[in-house]
Formats: structure tokens, sequence, C-alpha cells
């Protein structure tokens, strides 16, 4: 497939970009990413080639979304006005009620739209497993395929009730050892380490106040003897702060670190209330950080200090985070959302363009641990694309297309390939029946909001 006649944003070394440029696409990799048009005729060597006109449009590498809940698609719009400890604490009994069924009809619903909105690549971090649930880290892994995107989910984990001095009711959540041997499991079953793989497994105890430091522990261990990534949630709230000081003494990230939860193989969620100290430890030790604007924002979190973070070298990639959180679940809209409010905080440069869409591509992809296969398009990556059309009404008139894509309103999506396959067709995406799907997550809402006694 030849993308011919579009404005290229590569993320390359030199960060080349070409007004007018191609892309080419042999198998599930790039063969060429270049300025003008791609060679035609016979001595071109792409017979065979679907040649796409893509004039008017802006070729980026595939969005990476480092940080999701696919299952709280099931709950949006509730606690609306409640910041975290009282918006988890609202829900956590809803979730209870959660099942294999209800987590495959709302993840693909959220994977569908993940890909609307760009994404070529994105974790889960699933950490509820109610008991008799059935296996909803399968059914995950089962709407990725289905949808087609690349997946990196997590298993996730909590064994810190109410009684036990943690926030989450004693009922969702599980004991530490049946954690780790599930996490060894999820590992064996899903795992696939291979360069071209679509699918890899990280282990994800939730937060400090839903899990036990013996948990943290062992979970690194694990991870670290198998080989795969680690996450979690930090520092996302003032709440957040004052439990870990008053209950380990230390700062978020310091109580990380005390167990050896920072390195190039973790990265972590939000890490809204860092100091310098703990900025310099993350950038020390290559610690990744998943910025969440929207989701912050919505919870009246804060703002993640994402300038200081990259200035001190610390990768940092964006995250949609749960729907229950970030209802409009857009991956372009968090790079939006990421430039202005990092202006709002810290002043018109604070954060251009370019770099908020770095975040989430070459940022993303290095918290993945991915970043010489995905995140830029170069010759010999794999082919994760987005051609995003700007040249109708909404976008007509600015002239620089990054700026178009960024700051302006969202951008139809001409075209998703994801390993070289097409998702996204004309804003639609193929690999699903988008109407099917969009009823079988209302269906599964409301059985889940009808198993907890809600009614909204
Ligand atoms: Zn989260």
């Amino acid at each position: 497939m030849i993308l011919n006649g579009c404005a290229v944003v590569t993320m390359n070394a030199g960060r080349a970009e070409y007004a007018r440029g191609h892309v080419v696409v042999d198998g599930n990799r790039l063969a060429a990413v270049g300025a003008g048009e791609a060679p035609a005729g016979p001595d071109a060597g792409y017979t065979g080639a679907r040649y796409v006109d893509a004039r008017g449009c802006l070729a980026t590498p595939g969005l990476v979304n480092a940080h999701h809940h696919l299952y709280q698609w099931a709950t949006r719009g509730m606690a609306q006005d409640a910041g975290l400890f009282d918006w988890l604490t609202a829900l956590y009994p809803v979730w209870a009620g959660l099942d294999a069924d209800i987590v495959h009809a709302v993840s693909t619903a959220a994977l569908g739209w993940l890909a609307r909105t760009g994404c070529t690549t994105t974790t889960d971090h699933q950490y509820l497993f109610p008991r008799g649930g059935g296996d909803l880290l399968a059914a995950t892994v089962e709407s990725a395929r289905e949808t087609g995107l690349r997946f990196h989910p997590t298993r996730g984990s909590m064994d810190l009730g109410q009684s036990a001095g943690g926030l989450p009711p004693d009922d969702v959540v599980e004991d530490t050892g049946e954690i780790l041997a599930a996490t060894q499991t999820a590992i064996s079953r899903f795992h696939d380490p291979s360069p071209d793989s679509m699918l890899r497994v990280a282990v994800a105890p939730c937060s400090p106040f839903a899990v036990t430091g013996e948990l943290l522990t062992e979970s690194a261990a694990l991870a670290r003897r198998d080989q795969v990534r680690l996450h979690t949630h930090i520092a996302e709230t003032q709440d957040e702060d004052e439990y870990c000081r008053s209950h380990f003494g230390l700062s978020p990230v310091e109580y990380l670190d005390s167990l050896e939860w920072l390195g190039p193989d973790v990265w972590l969620a939000h890490a809204v209330h860092l100091d310098d100290q703990a900025i310099g430890r993350l950038a020390a030790t290559r610690t990744g950080v998943a910025h969440c604007p929207s989701s912050n924002a919505r919870l009246g979190a804060g703002i993640c200090r994402a300038r200081a973070l990259l200035d001190a070298g610390a990768p940092v990639g964006l995250g949609v985070d749960g729907a229950a959180s970030n209802e409009a679940g857009s991956l372009l809209g968090e790079v939006r959302q990421a430039s202005l409010v990092a202006r709002a905080a810290g002043g018109p440069g604070a954060m251009s363009v370019r770099r908020a869409l770095e975040m989430a591509t070459l940022g993303g992809a290095t918290l993945l641990g991915r970043d010489t296969e995905i995140g830029s398009l170069e010759p010999g990556k794999l082919a994760d694309v987005a051609l995003w059309r700007l040249d109708t009404l909404p976008h007509s008139g600015i002239g620089d297309p990054v700026a178009a894509l960024v700051l302006g309103a969202p951008a139809p999506l001409e075209l998703l390939l994801v390993n070289g396959r097409p998702v996204v067709e004309r804003d639609r995406v193929i690999t699903i029946d988008e109407p099917r799907v969009a009823a079988a997550a209302r269906g599964a809402s409301r059985t889940l909001l009808a198993k907890a006694g809600v009614t909204l």
C-alpha cells in the first residue's frame, strides 16, 4: 500500500517532516517514507500495490495509549462531581458485578473508539476480578483481537481491602497468592515477546491504597523473572500523597523506590503530585510516566508536570485512562488536552503541539518498551500509521498540519493501519460492526447497573 501526496510527520531521530510526501507499506512493515510522490510505473517495484490518494491528509505514527481501563466504558457518566477516593468508593460496588460478557462488550466499544481516534497500540489495566465473573483478561484479549489493535494488557490486582486499611471493599480484592499465580498464568498464556508482537502482558498491582507492600515486592520480582514490564498508579491525588505519608512515612515515589519499583521497565500512571526530588528520581531511573490530562481534570486531581519530567529526561507518554473518568475516551483528544493544560499551568511555551504529539507516539512506545518497533514512521518499523483528513471545513486555513491536528477540532481519520492492516477507513472501524458493538455495550452497561441496583 502506498499513501501518496500527504503531509508526513515521521518522529524519526531528526524529526523529519514533509509537506508533501509518501509512505510505502510492505506487509506489516514500512518500506519507505519520504518527500514527494512515491515512484509509480513498472520500474518502481510496486507492482500490484494499492495507491491511496492521500492529498489533503497528514500521516503520523499510530498513537500509543499508555493507560486505560477498558471495563470502565460500562460505567460512564457516574459520580460526576466526585474526587478520586469518593469516585472509587461509589463505583467499586458496581464494578463488583463485572463478568466476562460485560467486559467483552464494553472493551470492544472502547477499543473501537480508540481506533477511531488514531490509536494503534493500547495498554489496559484490568485490576478487578470478581469471584464467579469468568475470565475477564481473556475477554479483553478477545476484544483486541477482533478490533485489530496492538494490545498490551496488564494483569492488575488489589489485595488490600477496607478491613486491612485499604480503600476498596473486601469483596473486590483477591488473595495475594492467588493474584501472583493468576499473573504467572496470564504471562504464560498471552505474552508474546516476538518483535512483531500484537500481544504483550505486563504486571500491574493497582495503587498504594489498594495493594500490600508484599504484593508490590512479589509482583516486581515476578515481572523481572519473566522479563515483562511493570505498571501501577502513583501520585494521582493529594489524598493519596497523604495516605502514603501517614501509612509509610514516605512520599508515593519514595514508597515505590523503597520497593524496587523504579526503573526503565516500569511506567506509572498519573504522577501528578511530584516534587522536584521525585522528578529527578524518575528521570535518573528512566521510569516512565503515562500522563492522563483529561482524567486528572475530570477528577479535579491536578496537572502532571509533564514538561518538567521531559526536561529532566523522564520518558512521558499519554493515556486516556478509563472512560468512567474520561467519558470522551479519545487519544487524539488527550494530545490536545496535554498541550492545553501544560500551557494553562506553565505559560504558552510549556508544551508545543509537536511535543504533545511526540508524547502520544514515540513517548508511549518508549513506555511500553517498543520504541525500536513503533512510535515513528521509518523504513523497517512496523506499519502502524494514522492518516488524518485535514482539508475539510473544521481545519480549512490552518497552514501547519500539526497545529491543525492538535489544536483544531477532532480530525476525521481517513485510514488507520495496524501492523499493515486497515482497521479504520473513512472514519469507520471496518474490523467490527460499529452499530452492533454500540448496542452491545449499551446492553452490557444496563445489565451491570441493574445488578448493582443503580438507576440513573
Ligand atoms: Zn487508571
